[in-house]
């Protein structure tokens, strides 16, 4: 097979161009190195890949006509980000995704678009069903721009798949996690993880009693591997993520302890973190009915593991800059 990963120098994309050069395939990254790295990928030299934007369309099109299989995963992702770059992230992530969709429809590509579990916005339940409706604020506040983008993508794969029968399935991605991961855009193990390794104070926003289920991305990958080679799964949409829940007070004491750091633990109020008027989801969890129908999912990492993978990762790259 040749696979084309669009974002394939970011956290996610890099891992699973991984595991797709190790079963063989012919990998061709799509990455602009906003927020993706070179480093991601340069131990990769098999892989081919462009530096440029999804918004070119004329190198998404004589991308996509020489592969088989388009996993869409270049995004404006990160809440820090994207509170800092609206305009960014509505263009990117919804005419990114159009451009995408047009040209693997042009040459009936199999496409994989990842979500995000962000787009059930702040829905007062605390486990989220594909079906299930969706909470999103009000437009003045504009961190709701980004699940916003994320839904119109959907919208539109699902659109492509039941006027066009364009062959799309849609990865609802919660809290994904492990090596590579950059705190630089808000995400918060890999910043606690700093921070505690730095022996500075570990910033937890709010009271730190939300909680999030944190997913292993090395779950996640088999995941997208097999939704891409099932054609049963076609016009649907899968959570992925797992049921380790825990609170954000919890995990920052738990990177204390596993790295052994002598760093305290900082309250910062979200207007401060994120400016004002800011809201977040106070509890988010997956239901994996679905997916665990379709293709037997199980997420396997346990949260530790996890944490360590992300302590050795940083550890190793802070001693190398
Ligand atoms: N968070 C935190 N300290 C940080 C960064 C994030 O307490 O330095 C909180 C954030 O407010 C949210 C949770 O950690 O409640 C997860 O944040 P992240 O941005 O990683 O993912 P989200 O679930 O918000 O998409």
């Amino acid at each position: 097979m040749r696979a084309l990963v669009t974002g394939g120098a970011g956290f996610i994309g890099s891992h699973l161009c991984e595991a797709l050069l190790a079963r063989g395939d012919a990998v061709f990254v799509l990455d602009d190195l906003s927020t993706g790295r070179f480093e991601n990928i340069e131990h990769l030299p098999a892989l081919e890949c462009i530096i440029d934007t999804v918004l070119n369309q004329d190198i998404v099109r004589d991308l996509v006509r020489d592969v088989d299989v388009v996993y869409h995963l270049a995004a404006t992702v990160g809440v820090q980000l994207v509170v800092n770059h609206p305009v960014q992230t509505i263009v990117n992530n919804i005419r990114g995704t159009e451009i995408v969709l047009e040209e693997t429809c042009r040459y009936r590509r199999k496409l994989l678009l990842t979500s995000t579990s962000e787009v059930y916005g702040k829905g007062t339940g605390e486990v989220f069903s594909e079906d299930d409706d969706r909470v999103i604020g009000p437009t003045h506040l504009i961190r709701w721009c980004y699940a916003a983008s994320k839904a119109i993508d959907e919208f539109l794969a699902l659109a492509y798949w039941r006027e066009k029968r364009h062959p799309i399935v849609v990865a609802r991605l919660f809290n994904t996690v492990g090596p590579r991961q950059t705190g630089r855009y808000g995400m918060v193990i890999p910043t606690l993880v700093s921070q505690a390794l730095r022996a500075e104070p570990l910033t937890v926003y709010g009271d730190g009693q939300q909680s999030r289920c944190f997913t292993y991305v090395g779950d996640v990958v088999p995941a997208l591997l097999t939704l891409m080679t099932r054609s049963d799964v076609n016009g649907e949409v899968y959570n992925i993520g797992s049921n380790q829940r825990v609170t954000i007070e919890a995990l920052a004491h738990k990177i204390i302890e596993r790295t052994g750091s002598k760093s305290s633990i900082k309250y910062v109020p979200y207007g401060e973190a994120y400016g004002p008027g800011y809201e977040d989801m106070r509890h988010r969890a997956p239901c994996l009915k679905k997916i665990r129908a379709a293709i037997g999912y199980e997420p396997r990492t346990l949260l530790d593991a996890i944490l360590d993978s992300v302590i050795d990762d940083l550890r190793m790259r802070m001693k190398t800059t």
